[in-house]
């Protein structure tokens, strides 16, 4: 279940590992495989991937590399050291992966809604009907978060200017024409990398942005130091046995709300160019007027990054001055400064939810099957990622066992090692028992 770069890969895989063609179905709601990576990240405008060139959907690590061919030498098309690949070799990589393997024909489209135990195996409800299986693979993907925190948004303020990049649809053109039109940045909020790329997009476009983060930047080349990809981490990880213990080690793994320091470069050179106004510490209150697109904000107690001012650019209606802020002392919480911004359309670029995605179905199903839990529902496996009753999981569902690279391009690589093991495993005492 799920037809993304963790759905897709482990489909390879067990096609590759010799499970029959007809005796598989990816069951994912778009109309393609690979659909809600390839819209996020285009919506972002990011240029090259996070993650190194042998981190792919594909089967061998150097596989991208040997497709690329000549092109591999083309710094257009692999960066830096790792050779993180740019975003259209990568997705076209992948797709000819998806071809190859006849992928698509295997793909039925569908959500997953509930699973029940039943004689001989599972039967999958889905918002198309049901499905019988012996073996059900769950990879769900993250989620954006939910709108709660902004529900202003819903009550019809200016309606068509309050965005969330990973939202149903995300009108980029409108959201440009509009600046334009209104001669007023764009407001984008978050801190991180998807942030990051989205308001470099909007300069690219030649509107004005102003990028609202509540801490400074946080630079980090991942998303979690390489040590997690290996033993050198991983090892004390199983060695824990307590998975509150495990999830706070997660937690305090994985760089939330970072971006790679040549992000943090080119963000601050359109900030020097003035086509950016970097409010670093600051949150948004709400809507400073029903009828006009005009927000509150306010700064809140963080360390600034050096040189950094908290409040910069145009303050049409500004409550009190913001205080001078000298390397990263931080600000304390009473000294909290309010302004107003006058802005052409608000953004949420906040990224993912820490969750593992398909909940509530997931989790009660999870009650349901009996299926042990960890903290916030994750499920507890086994060292194959078997959950239970046939149940197998890879992902942000796999995280108490992969640790915190378990969500990204990577962990569904190294889940898909591990299911690899146990179908050759499977296969071995089949033939071995004639
Ligand atoms: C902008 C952006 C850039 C990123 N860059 C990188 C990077 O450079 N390197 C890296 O390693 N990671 C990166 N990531 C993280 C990246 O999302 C993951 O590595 C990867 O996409 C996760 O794949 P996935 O299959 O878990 O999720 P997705 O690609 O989101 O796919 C999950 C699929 O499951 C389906 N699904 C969910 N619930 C159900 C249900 N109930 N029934 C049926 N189907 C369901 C969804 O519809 C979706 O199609 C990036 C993420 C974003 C958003």
């Amino acid at each position: 279940m799920g037809g993304g770069i963790h759905g897709t890969h482990q489909a390879l895989v067990l096609l590759d590992a010799g499970v029959p063609g007809d005796r598989l179905v990816i069951l994912d709601p778009h109309s393609r495989l690979l659909a809600r990576w390839k819209e996020w990240t285009s919506r972002t405008g990011m240029r090259y991937l996070r993650s190194p060139g042998v981190h792919h959907i594909g089967l061998a690590p150097f596989d991208l590399f040997r497709w690329a061919g000549g092109r591999r030498r083309n710094p257009e098309t692999f960066r830096g050291r790792v050779r993180r690949p740019s975003l259209e070799v990568f997705n076209r990589f992948s797709s000819q992966v998806v071809e190859g393997w006849g992928l698509e024909s295997r793909h039925r489209r569908g959500q997953l809604t509930d699973v029940r135990s039943v004689q001989g195996g599972l039967e999958v409800h889905t918002d198309r009907g049901p499905l019988r299986t012996r073996h059900l693979l769950l990879s769900t993907g993250p989620e954006p978060p939910a709108f709660d925190e902004w529900e202003w948004t819903r009550e019809g303020i200016w309606p068509q200017r309050v965005h969330h990049l990973f939202g149903p649809s995300f009108p980029f053109r409108e959201i440009v024409d509009r600046a334009h039109r209104s001669g007023r940045p764009v407001a984008v909020v978050g801190g991180g990398i998807s942030a990051g790329h989205l308001a470099l997009r909007f300069i690219g476009e030649g509107c004005c942005v102003t990028f609202l983060s509540r801490h400074p930047l946080r630079e980090h080349r991942y998303d979690s130091e390489p040590g997690w990809l290996g033993p050198r981490n991983l090892r004390s990880f199983w060695q824990e046995s307590c998975p509150s213990r495990r999830r706070r080690m997660i937690r305090e793994a994985r760089h939330r709300g970072s971006v790679p320091p040549a992000l943090a470069r080119s963000l601050r050179a359109a900030s020097n160019r003035g086509a950016l106004e970097l409010l670093l510490g600051v949150e948004v209150i709400g809507p400073a007027s029903v009828t006009r697109p005009v927000i509150s904000v306010r700064s809140i107690p963080v360390p600034a990054e050096k040189g950094e001012r908290r409040l910069l650019g145009p303050d049409p209606e500004p409550v009190e001055p913001g205080p001078p802020v000298r390397g990263s002392t931080p600000i304390p919480p009473k000294t909290s400064i309010d302004q107003r911004l006058q802005i052409s359309s608000l953004i949420l670029a906040t990224g993912l939810s820490s969750g593992f995605g398909g909940e509530p179905s997931i989790s009660g199903m999870a009650s349901r099957l009996g299926l042990p839990v960890g903290p916030c529902g994750t499920p507890l496996t086994d060292r194959e990622l078997h959950w239970g009753k046939g149940i197998h999981v890879s992902g942000p569902l796999a995280e108490m066992e992969l640790g915190p690279v378990a969500r990204n391009i990577v962990g569904a690589r190294m889940a898909g090692e591990r299911l690899r093991q146990k179908v050759e495993e499977v296969s071995q005492t089949r033939k071995a028992s004639g």
